[in-house]
Order: structure tokens, then sequence, then C-alpha cells
């Protein structure tokens, strides 16, 4: 069972979750995903993490009374070879930490970067990541959930069989300064960096819960097993 803690801020948590399960499922493991909405749920079990997109101004806001981002932040300095997730708005909060902590990802972010025209779009990426190849279709579950609460509509795009184009949802992203990326770029839009990875973390300024191709969700899930198996 591996365990994946998923930061409830404010923005797109569901997806995440459906995601999650959905990725498991086509790997094979079976995963527990822990909604964190206070600092002291953030435990040391926790294989792995997640920080969802929605508006990064909104999140640090919502933490303050709960104190999760802090947590958030205190985790990944102790656990700094477990695999964590941020699209988008996490990507910002991966970026650019509060106060003066040092980036959790070598890479300068601008917000709301694309511009008037260019704010929300979808655009085929090239990623360079590898990922473990799914063994069975995971499902997609659209009904309501616990909290009443309908998913966002998931693009059906299929993922290509040119298995390096992944179908990028940009919902005002942010935007990374390709000069001021200083770690692995995975994802690009035409030449620019759109997802970075630094040891094992790994910032998407796009929203990979809103598609049926759920490899970065299984690159994610393959990480924190393989977490559980090594260390002691
Ligand atoms: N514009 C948001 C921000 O600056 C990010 C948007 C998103 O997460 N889709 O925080």
């Amino acid at each position: 069972m591996v365990r994946i803690g998923l930061a409830m801020l404010q923005g797109a948590r569901h997806e995440h979750i459906e995601a999650l399960h959905g990725a498991a499922m086509e790997l094979g493991l079976s995963v527990e995903v822990v909604e964190l909405r206070r600092g002291d749920q953030v435990d040391h079990d926790l294989a792995a993490l997640v920080l969802p997109g929605g508006e990064s101004t909104a999140m640090r806001k919502a933490s303050e009374s709960e104190a999760l981002l802090p947590a958030i932040y205190a985790w990944m300095d102790e656990h700094q070879t477990r695999p964590v997730l941020g699209t988008c708005a996490g990507a910002i909060l991966l970026a650019s930490p509060d106060g003066d902590r040092t980036p959790y990802i070598a890479a300068s972010i601008a917000r709301n970067a694309w511009g008037r025209q260019r704010q929300s779009f979808e655009a085929e990426v090239d990623v360079n990541l590898p990922v473990p190849e799914a063994h069975t279709e995971g499902q997609h579950n659209a009904d309501v959930d616990r909290f009443n609460h309908r998913p966002l509509p998931v693009s059906q795009t299929a993922p290509s069989l040119d298995s390096s184009r992944y179908p990028g949802v940009f919902i005002r992203a942010p935007r990374f300064e390709t000069s001021g990326v200083q770690c692995e770029t995975v994802a690009r839009l035409d030449e620019e960096p759109v997802g970075v990875l630094d040891g094992k973390r790994l910032a998407l300024t796009f929203h990979p819960e809103l598609t049926t191709d759920r490899r970065f969700h299984r690159w994610l899930l393959a990480e924190a097993d393989r977490i559980g198996s090594e260390e002691p």
C-alpha cells in the first residue's frame, strides 16, 4: 500500500484523487490518498506528496489557520528523496516557497505569464521522463464524489501513439523563466520548459489531472513505491 498525501488547500484536488486511483490501477498498485487539511496530518508515513493547481495566493492564505504549508515544507526538508508532484499553482509553491525558504525546485517561475489571449489553452507538450507503462487501463469515475463535487470533465484526448507527446492543459498557467531553469527539463512546449525535475520533485505548469493520460501520476506512484522498498 502506497500512501500519498494530497494538499487539500484549494483548487483542483478531486481530479488528482481520481488520477491517483486510476494510475494505481494501471500499475497494479494499491494506493491510499491521504487528504491533508492540517499541518499535523503531514506524517512520516507518507511516501509522496501532491500539490495541486488552483490559486497560489489563496492557497497560501488557506494554509494560515491550519499551518498546512509550513508542515509540507518541513516534510520536504526532512524527506529530500521522496517524490513530490506540484502542478501549476503547486509548481509555484515549489519554486517560490514562503518566507526565506530555499526553493524546492531550482527554477524561477513567473505567475500568470502567458498574456491575456493565452491565459488558458490546450497544447501538445513534448515529454522526456521515463515512466512505467500502464498494465491495464484505469477507469475514470465522473460521478459526484462524497463531497457532492463532480470532477471537471476530463479531456478525452487519446494519448498519442508517439509517447513523447502529451496533451497539456494550461489554465492561467505560470511560466518558467528559461534562463532560470537550473535542473532537468522533462516537458517542453515548443522549446520552452513547462515541466522540470529537481531530484524527485516534479513541477509542471499544466494540469495532468485533467487528462486521461496518467503518466505523471504513474511516475509519482512508482517512485513512491520504490521509496517504500528502499527506506528502512
Ligand atoms: N494563476 C494561478 C496562480 O498564480 C495558477 C493557476 C493554476 O494553478 N491553474 O497561482
